[in-house]
């Protein structure tokens, strides 16, 4: 060790010494172990092979529980999630065009949610439920219609949403140019002509 660095000498005596691993019994040098300030000697008693791979039966038989604390974590460390999730996207932009396109197609009913969320900040279930599932102004029931007949009206101008209406009841005011004064018209003529 004549003429060593301070560093090197460390290097040399942490190689040198081993502690044996509680899990799999090997004798290992001591970088082989991870840093564990709970532990006396600061490393953990598990060797990294072993604690390694605990980490992945644990990840593979408990899934909800380590995708709540993934969660977890990324609510309390949103704009690292965010910047993380960003570059992501931008490194793997064919892979996650495809299993965006995948999620779309397997999720049809949310995926309209997402895009009304996107555009009316809102995704109208809280309002549907208040019309009991009802067009406002037939009062037929959407729920009997397909998805691509149930409307979420909304101002064009403000993107207001005003309420949920069938195909046939928001093509009609649609046409009537959703003008109020065009309406009443239509209203008179039908009741006097
Ligand atoms: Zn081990
Ligand atoms: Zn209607």
């Amino acid at each position: 060790m004549k003429g060593c660095s301070r560093f090197c000498e460390q290097f040399f005596f942490m190689n040198t010494l081993t502690k044996s691993c509680t899990k799999c019994g090997a004798d290992k040098p001591l970088p082989d172990y991870y840093a564990d300030p709970k532990c006396r000697d600061g490393l953990a008693h598990w060797c990294k092979v072993c604690a390694l791979a605990h980490a992945r039966d644990y990840r593979v038989s408990n899934p909800e529980r380590v995708a709540a604390k993934n969660k977890r974590w990324r609510e309390a460390n949103r704009d690292h999630a965010a910047s993380t999730k960003r570059a992501y996207r931008e490194a793997n932009r064919e892979k996650v065009a495809a299993a965006d396109s995948a999620w779309r197609a397997a999720n049809p009913e949310r995926q309209i949610d997402y895009q009304r969320r996107y555009t009316y900040g809102t995704d109208g279930r809280d309002l549907l439920a208040s019309q009991g599932g009802l067009c406002a102004i037939c009062a037929c029931d959407l729920a009997s219609l397909p998805p691509n007949q149930q409307h979420l009206d909304h101002c064009h101008e403000t993107k207001r949403v005003r309420g949920w209406l069938c195909h046939g009841c928001n093509t009609g005011i649609g046409k009537l140019k959703d003008d109020p004064a065009l309406l009443r018209a239509a209203l008179a003529y039908l009741e006097t002509a």
